[in-house]
């Protein structure tokens, strides 16, 4: 660049030079040296005007216009630039149309939609799940289309980002929705075919809840045998000794049994936005805790912050369950004579939330992504010696998921654990409030 403004300068001064000797003869030195300086910028004003109009045009190679110098170089590097954009312009477009095959066939059906719900996209997945024709109903509303009201339901709740349900083209399909927010108020809505995988848990789910059933009758009937061989004073202590034991695993059983049986009652299953009843979780955790003070044996110290007003729009009996296992918990893996804290209030965003914290010995960080499976169980022994089925906490993670809500699990160990169970906004109800009821 520089050279160039060099060159164009060097022709001007030429020039000028040339105008004064010339002005020198013609006895004009003042005149010709100005007339050249007038010519020479109404030449520039004409170049540049012929350049700005060319590009105006959209700057085509072949109607460049004849320049010099420095003009010359600024239609050069407009060629240059073209060149290089329409080669990046190809590039992207041989991108697109590769992702555009790519999505198109997905086996998930990808539809992105806009900020008031209509098709920008979709895939021919869409087509075969959700009956949407990727060019057919471009820019028509989602919600137009598929009229499912549970559908129409999680598409409305801003909190719902998934959800399982059966396919609108009426046959034997279940589908897995998920809702993941795109930018600009756009979202993109996926759905799998899980069919195959609901069916194998619903076998399991029957197996489970089968043969947890088909146990309840003989364990009846050994409980009731036992109670009656108890009772017979003529029979020497080893044996009494060893009919308790036997008792005490019956027992064990009969516990196991029942958690099963509750456990596949909750599992994969949701409560409907506005279904259940008003449970006033205050109460239900001050019952639950003088009754663990009297039965326990162990002395802890209960710090409850409970927000009396605030009640929880869902099932009493699998509320009752969370808690009353989150908080026998606490008391069962924590020394007796420490400190556990129970809070229920809303938390900064609105959520009924339940906290328990203690101040036991904690769980390592490798454990906590695996506490609520079934049967898992940092320490069998410790466990099995506090009556636990190692079911707990899986119980309240499917309570928890049924309305809707989150169980979190944070620890440290050598300082506490803290549980909570974080319910969406939706369900709570303020008990003030008479209208509710
Ligand atoms: P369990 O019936 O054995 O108590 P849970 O599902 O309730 O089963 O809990 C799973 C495991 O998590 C327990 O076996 C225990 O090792 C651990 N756990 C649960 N709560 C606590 C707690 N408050 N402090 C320490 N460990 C805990």
């Amino acid at each position: 660049m520089a050279t160039l403004l060099r060159q164009e300068l060097g022709w001007f001064v030429l020039g000028l030079l040339m105008a004064i000797i010339i002005g020198l003869i013609a006895e004009q030195i003042l005149l010709i040296p100005l007339l050249f300086c007038a010519c020479y910028c109404l030449w520039m004003l004409v170049r540049i005007s012929a350049i700005v109009d060319w590009l105006e045009e959209g700057a085509a190679v072949k109607k460049a216009p004849p320049t010099l110098g420095l003009t010359d170089h600024i239609v050069s590097l407009t060629h240059r630039e073209k060149k290089y954009s329409r080669k990046q312009k190809n590039r992207y477009r041989t991108a697109l149309a590769q992702f555009n095959s790519l999505a198109a066939e997905l086996p998930d059906a990808t539809i992105l939609l806009d900020e008031n719900k209509q098709i920008r996209w979709s895939n021919n997945a869409a087509r075969l799940l959700l009956n949407i024709h990727p060019e057919r109903d471009r820019s028509q509303r989602i919600d137009n289309l598929i009229r499912d009201p549970e559908f129409q339901e999680f598409l409305a709740l801003p909190e719902a980002n998934e959800t399982e349900l059966a396919a609108p083209s009426g046959r034997d399909v279940t589908l897995y929705l998920r809702k993941v927010p795109s930018g600009k108020g756009m979202t993109v809505l996926i759905a799998s075919d899980i069919t195959q995988r609901v069916k194998t848990r619903e076998m399991r789910k029957a197996f489970v809840a089968d043969v947890s059933h088909e146990l309840r009758t003989p364990l009846t009937v050994i409980k009731g045998y036992l109670e009656i061989l108890q009772g017979d004073k003529t029979l020497p202590e080893k044996t009494h000794e060893a009919l308790d034991q036997v008792a005490e695993h019956s027992a064990r059983m009969q516990h196991i049994v029942d958690h099963l049986l509750e456990l596949s009652k909750l599992e994969g299953s949701h409560l409907r936005e506005h279904e259940g009843e008003p449970v006033a979780v205050a109460q239900l955790i001050e019952s639950l805790v003088s009754g663990l003070q009297n039965t326990t044996g162990k002395d802890h110290h209960f710090d409850l912050t409970l927000d009396d007003s605030l009640a929880l729009l869902g099932s009493e009996n699998e509320v009752v369950s969370a808690c009353h296992n989150l908080v026998t918990n606490a008391v069962n893996y924590t020394p007796a004579g420490t400190r556990v804290k129970v809070v229920w209030q809303k938390d900064s965003h609105g959520q009924p939330t339940l906290d328990v914290i203690d101040q036991g010995a904690g769980i390592e960080a490798r454990h906590l992504p695996r506490l609520s499976e079934r049967f898992y169980r940092v320490d069998t022994d410790r466990s099995r010696e506090s009556g636990g089925t190692g079911l707990g906490l899986a119980i309240v993670k499917h309570a928890t998921q049924r309305h809707g809500g989150e169980l979190l699990i944070d620890s440290l160990p050598g300082t506490g654990s803290h549980f909570s169970i974080v319910f969406p906004p939706s369900r709570s109800i303020d008990l003030r409030d008479v209208s509710n009821f």
